[in-house]
């Protein structure tokens, strides 16, 4: 599995480092939380959605994720 990085930056306020460094945690199955509401942040693999990547529950944290 690739990950294509390059839309990252367009789409969410956070910063590209900050958003690589919540990814790699959360790959790693390290415990992150949303910056917003504080829940857990879970990894929305490709399968299950049409916009996989990184996500909380409430939906204000959603980084989108290209798997190749
Ligand atoms: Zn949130």
């Amino acid at each position: 599995m690739k990950l294509d990085f390059s839309q990252l930056n367009k789409q969410t306020k956070q910063s590209f480092g900050d958003q690589q460094a919540i990814i790699k945690k959360v790959m790693q199955g390290k415990v992150v939380n949303c910056k917003e509401c504080g829940q857990t942040l879970f990894l929305v693999p490709p399968e299950k959605s049409e916009q996989p990547g990184i996500a909380c529950k409430k939906g204000c944290t959603h980084i989108h994720l290209d798997f190749v």
